[in-house]
């Protein structure tokens, strides 16, 4: 009988989305990849874990999928099954919980009126501050909704979440939150709404399982590099790391999650989410028990402190930051033996549905390269 010994193809750096998605492609066209992570676990932010009182939790804050995409719902749904789930959001104003994104109803309660959709379309555009050139996030809001509705909801909460103010900031972080002047509540309106039925880590271990594909957790980048220097690397990790620093430090936002649970409680929100702009340290508190569906006669919350120091979780969208990271994207595409993928390594403000889409293309382009 002869024994196979395997080579090392490719070694991937980082198992969260976008290492995950990767390895799995490779895997599955016949190379052999390892892929390593620092952390002692796979699945980077989008990790989740039951707590010690047996409730499953998103260690990293609360993870929600929504996509448009059909190919990256399909592609997913190859290692999970689904539990359909339209997350919704309250946020905190004076005391009282109005739904968010502002909607009619928001309008309707705060200013105790009684408008109609045409109506409400009206307020709006009586009320809004039009903006010839839309440049920052206030920009975006001022634009749509005006200087009362932007106090309420959106400065406070930009400031704490980013440590700036919304004119320091791309358009592209406050318009990710839409306004209507209907009365859907959901915080997404995508078409497809889902959370892994068995969670995201068992959804992560299943596109792992592969015999082509090693796995080394608690590994860093730098422990290894010397050992595959002849192989093609895939790094997920922050570019500018990647580097050494040497345009200075590309700046991220952290967070510090506060994990807590409460004995024989059902449910301590209405929603998934209750945000508060305005008062305490922290942005938001989320239940996950609406997020995972689970029965438990405890329940388990996160509230998030953001922070500057601490694990890179957000790229800062402005304009200095993406001066930055193009000096690091011109040494990124002169290392030929280096593929750059990630919301890390890209350095832009990703949803686990755009990892997974950048993900798929690098794969492609990747398996067509070494097919030559
Ligand atoms: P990561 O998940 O950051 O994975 C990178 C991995 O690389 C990490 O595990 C890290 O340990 C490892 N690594 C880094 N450097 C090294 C090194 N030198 N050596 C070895 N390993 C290394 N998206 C949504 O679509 N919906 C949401 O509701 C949502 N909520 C979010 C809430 C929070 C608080 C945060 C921070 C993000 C949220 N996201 C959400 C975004 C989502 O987390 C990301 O889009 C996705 O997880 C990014 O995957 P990634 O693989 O690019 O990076
Ligand atoms: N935002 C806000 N008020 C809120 C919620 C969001 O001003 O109640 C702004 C804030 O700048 C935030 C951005 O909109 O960073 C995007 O919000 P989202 O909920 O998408 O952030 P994420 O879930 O990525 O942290």
């Amino acid at each position: 009988m002869s024994i196979q010994i395997k080579t090392t193809d490719i070694l991937i750096v980082g198992s969260g989305f976008s290492g995950c998605v990767i390895a799995r492609e490779l895997a599955a066209s016949g190379h052999n990849v390892i892929i390593i992570d620092k952390r002692n676990h796979i699945g980077g932010n989008a990790y989740d874990s039951y707590d010690q009182n047996g409730l499953l939790i998103h260690n990293y804050g609360p993870h929600i999928f929504h996509t448009n995409s059909e190919r990256i719902f399909k592609y997913l749904s190859n290692f999970t099954e689904w539990r359909p789930y339209e997350h919704r959001v309250l946020s905190v104003v004076n005391g009282e919980q109005y739904p968010f994104p502002i909607n009619r109803d928001t309008l309707n309660q705060l200013y105790n009126l009684n408008l109609n959709e045409i109506e409400a379309a009206k307020y709006l555009e009586r009320v809004r501050e039009p903006r010839e050139k839309i440049r920052t996030s206030e920009d975006v809001v001022l634009n749509s909704v005006g200087i009362d509705l932007y106090e309420k909801f959106f400065l406070n909460y930009t400031k704490k979440q980013w440590g700036v103010d919304p004119s320091q900031l791309k358009a592209g972080v406050a318009a990710r939150i839409p306004v209507r002047t209907n009365t859907d509540d959901r915080y997404f309106t995508d078409e497809y709404q889902a959370m892994p039925l068995r969670g995201y880590s068992k959804m992560f271990e299943s596109m792992l399982s592969h015999p082509n594909i090693e796995l080394k957790i608690g590994v860093s980048f730098s422990d290894v590099k010397s050992t595959y220097s002849d192989h093609h690397v895939v790094y997920t990790g922050p570019i500018d790391e990647y580097f050494n620093y040497c345009f200075g430090k590309l700046p991220y936002r952290s967070l510090r999650f506060e994990h807590e649970h409460f004995t024989n409680t059902d449910k301590l929100q209405s929603v998934g989410t209750i945000n508060y702009p305005n008062d305490y340290e922290y942005t938001r508190i989320t239940e996950f028990k609406h997020l995972t569906g689970q029965q438990h006669s405890g329940s388990s919350t996160v509230k998030e402190y953001p922070q500057s120091d601490g694990d890179p979780y957000y790229p800062i969208p402005n304009d200095a930051n993406e001066a930055i990271f193009k000096r690091y994207e011109t040494l990124a595409k002169n290392e030929n033996n280096v593929t750059f993928v990630g919301r890390l390594a890209q350095y832009r403000y990703y949803n686990m549905d755009q990892v997974v889409g950048a993900a798929l293309s690098a794969s492609e382009k990747l398996i067509d390269r070494f097919k030559n």
